[in-house]
């Protein structure tokens, strides 16, 4: 189902240069919080009036803001188009860290920088890990029932099957609601605003399954293994990925690379989807070889962020629409 590679194992390993950097910003951060911290504390720490929320990615961002309405403010620490494997948290995020009341994470080793970074900040934010309770596969998109007694890992892209995202943003309610401490008609809103966009994820998850449902050809290759989920959910099959880890940032070897060409002509696959955070150089490469078409630019996948903001895919329903589409109009 996906092509196996020891790179694999990147993705889990603590991004040591990330945390030394983290830890370097320490002293010139809590400097900075310390100066302002008379004003910042007693604006938005644990005042139980508005929630200042930190969120990982881009998707949790965006749930926080969307059920979360008046009652929050929120910050997104991955910028929309930024690659979410290859991230270090800035003096301004640490800063950021340092004022949440709620902190959102992925979860499954997808941030492993942020225990640093919420200790050099020394926030007193809640960490919420938003994958308890959803869908999980490993590597070979096997179903997961403990990820950590599971050996090899498990995938990290939970949010592109709607399902788990629904399982995602109430998580992300509850979190906000638990916050809204000495405000109980605030954290009904937010409860309410929660099961409202429930009820929109819900329809979201039927509009695709119906839009994905009729395609002849059902199999793709992706830039990076981010759509294992997605398509599970959908009953497509991602023959092989161009970038055969998560570690975007890896070399793609020629052997590699002519691996997954075998796999192209052997499935009889169509497209190739690059992602438009990552470099589409690999899949052009691919597509001179096996003739396959070449999914880039704005029609490119969006994988492990939104799309920034004022474009099309800048939030998850958005986002979600998006990817089908490209899909389904290039595996017709
Ligand atoms: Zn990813």
């Amino acid at each position: 189902m996906v092509i196996s590679s020891p790179r694999r194992a990147n993705h889990w390993r603590p991004g040591a240069a990330g945390v030394a950097a983290a830890l370097a910003m320490l002293f010139g951060v809590l400097a900075m919080v310390d100066r302002s911290s008379g004003q910042a504390d007693a604006r938005s720490r644990h005042d139980g009036d508005t929630v200042t929320v930190v969120a990982t990615t881009s998707v949790l961002a965006d749930f926080a803001r969307i059920v979360g309405g008046d009652e929050v403010e929120v910050r997104g620490l991955i910028r929309p188009n930024v690659d979410a494997h290859d991230f270090d948290p800035s003096p301004a995020d640490l800063e950021a860290l340092a004022r949440a009341d709620v902190i959102l994470a992925n979860g499954l080793g997808l941030e492993p920088w942020l225990d640093a970074a919420v200790e050099a900040a020394g926030s007193r934010g809640r960490v919420t890990d938003t994958s308890t309770g959803v869908h999980l596969v490993d590597l070979d998109g096997d179903p997961v029932s403990d990820p950590d007694t599971t050996t090899g890992g498990v995938n990290p892209h939970i949010w592109l099957d709607p399902r788990n995202a629904r399982v995602m943003s109430a998580t992300v309610t509850e979190a906000i609601a638990a916050a809204l401490t000495t405000r109980p008609d605030g954290a009904t809103e937010v409860r309410t605003r929660g099961a409202a966009y429930d009820r929109q994820l819900a329809r979201l998850d039927s509009e695709l399954a119906r839009q994905l449902g009729g395609l002849t050809h059902r199999s793709l290759v992706t830039d990076h293994d981010a759509f294992a989920y997605f398509a599970q959910r959908y009953d497509l099959e991602v023959v092989g990925t161009v970038i055969p880890s998560f570690d975007t940032a890896a070399e793609v070897s020629a052997g590699d690379l002519a691996d997954l060409a075998d796999t192209v002509e052997r499935t009889g696959t169509r497209a190739v989807f690059t992602e438009q955070a990552l470099q589409p150089d690999d899949a052009r490469a691919l597509a001179r070889r096996t003739g396959i078409e070449v999914v880039s630019g704005h029609d490119g996948l969006l994988g492990d962020s939104l799309a920034p903001a004022g474009s099309p895919g800048d939030t998850y329903l958005t986002m979600m629409r998006h990817n089908a589409t490209a899909i389904a109009r290039n595996l017709r």
